[in-house]
């Protein structure tokens, strides 16, 4: 039975496992405070229905031309979603506001979906903005403007670890920017200020985690700022997965000792070479710790997955490590074998980890994963730097360092005082409980329905 007593929310999801998932949890979270939701979606990467029998859908023809789950949508092509879809979704909520179930009360919009904006202006609903990645990005992001102005571009390699003048802690080499394309970066910024209609902004971070940026969001836009994460702890139960999970890998980590085990995982777009694998693989082989290696197929360019590897691999890792094609992370990173999370520190990998009270090595690739490494890093500190050229040396004394090392110890520790305090703010009194209770009332306040 849909849950409607409050009216209905559509939530716009931008098609990228990353994106897709907190707009997931958020729509369990609000269905569970008594509102109906639908969640439009295009034919690209499609949510599986049956995963959330209590939401209705909407699908977005797109007119993207994509053929397998493994493409990634480009610049362009989000241009294009946001062109091709605006008169559909108004079609579509026009249409259900005369079958009317429950009024339509409120549009929650990934912040790449910016053409929702502008369909909720128009059927006069608030327009609420669902930023996936942590404040500090956003923040950050829009200083390059003004750091651009400033001439700080381009930037030379020797202002790398300079502290970027008032981004504190980040140093250039955080700096979300595409260095080696800066005509593309200006198009990005273009576009961002297409993510300027909202009412409110909704963040899946935990206010201790990142008060100022928080506040400057705020300060920046004028407009209520409600933070609500971690979601994968509100919406345990719900899978947003886009890709099969390989679930044997529970039962091997069953057999494993508390805190020994490494979980490494890139996420669902970072790609390597067969160079990079091999030294991830001689690193890990090297460094005595027990692993389990998720290697998505397709992300190591000219593979489909682990050929490259010696062929004796499994062998030279006998018991110690386990290679997945992907694996059930929110189930992994709550296991007591775990005892670090090498990370490509995507803003969910990376709530996900500060909420299990798991330290990690951060490999970031590129935009927001660089300014959550530093954090990670740097203010947090529950993890270690693993930046550049991945070679296996390297990659070995790091893995060491986490795992049986004392600065690891002071990581895990560290790691596990967070772990309490976050689960402090999503209970009774908590600063994320207390958020969602406040957005729940800002969309009542914003339009009641009338039914
Ligand atoms: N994930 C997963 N299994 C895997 C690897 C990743 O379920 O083997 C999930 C992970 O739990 C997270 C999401 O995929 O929720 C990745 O999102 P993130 O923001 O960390 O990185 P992105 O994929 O967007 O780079």
């Amino acid at each position: 039975m849909e849950n409607q007593r409050l009216g209905r929310l559509v939530l716009v999801i931008y098609p990228l496992q990353g994106h897709a998932t907190p707009v997931l949890q958020l729509g369990d979270v609000l269905h569970s405070k008594g509102f109906a939701i639908t969640i439009a979606h295009t034919r690209f990467n499609p949510p599986n229905p049956s995963n959330h029998p209590h939401f209705s859908f909407l699908l977005l023809p797109d007119n993207l031309p994509y053929s397998d789950t493994s493409q990634t949508p480009s610049v362009d092509d989000f241009e294009a979603i946001n062109r091709d879809c605006h008169a559909p979704l108004q079609e579509l909520l026009e249409l259900k506001e005369q079958r009317v179930d429950c009024q339509v009360v409120g549009i929650i919009f990934d912040s790449l979906m910016y053409f929702a904006a502008t369909v909720a202006d128009h059927i006069k609903i608030p327009r609420l903005v669902f930023m996936t990645s942590n404040a500090a990005f956003y923040q950050a992001f829009a200083a390059i403007p003004r750091l651009m102005a400033e001439g700080f571009f381009p930037f030379q390699d020797s202002m790398l670890h300079e502290i970027v003048p008032q981004q504190y802690p980040l140093r250039f080499k955080d700096l979300p920017v595409l260095r080696e394309n800066m005509d593309m970066m200006q198009k990005l910024i273009d576009l961002a200020s297409n993510f300027q209609k909202f009412s409110a902004i909704i963040l899946n971070t935990v206010d201790f985690l990142e008060q100022s940026s928080l506040l400057q969001l705020q300060q920046q836009y004028q407009v209520p700022v409600f933070q609500v994460g971690p979601l994968s702890k509100l919406a345990p139960a719900i899978s947003t997965s886009f890709l099969k999970e390989d679930s044997n890998c529970i039962a091997w980590l069953d057999n494993q000792t508390a805190n020994s085990v490494l979980y490494v995982s890139k996420g669902s777009l970072s790609m390597s070479d067969s160079k990079e694998l091999t030294e991830t693989f001689w690193g890990l082989a090297n460094s005595g710790q027990s692993f389990l290696w998720v290697v998505r197929p397709g992300s190591v360019s000219g593979s489909e997955w682990t050929e490259v590897l010696p062929k004796d691999f499994k062998e030279i890792i006998g018991e110690r490590g386990l290679i997945v094609k992907w694996a059930p992370q929110k189930e992994v990173l709550t296991h007591s074998a775990v005892g670090g999370f090498w990370s490509h520190c995507g803003w969910n990998s990376t709530m996900e980890s500060l909420s299990e009270g798991v330290p990690m090595i951060c490999s970031p690739q590129f935009f927001d994963q660089k300014v959550i490494a530093r954090y990670i890093t740097h203010e947090w500190k529950v993890g270690l730097e693993l930046d550049g050229e991945l070679e296996r040396g390297g990659i070995e004394r790091c893995i060491r360092t986490l795992m049986v090392g004392k600065n690891g110890a002071e990581m895990r520790e560290r790691a596990t005082e967070l772990k309490q305090m976050t689960s402090v703010s999503i209970h009774e009194g908590g600063s994320s409980y207390n958020s969602l209770i406040e957005l729940t009332e800002f969309l009542l306040a914003n339009n009641i329905p009338q039914n």
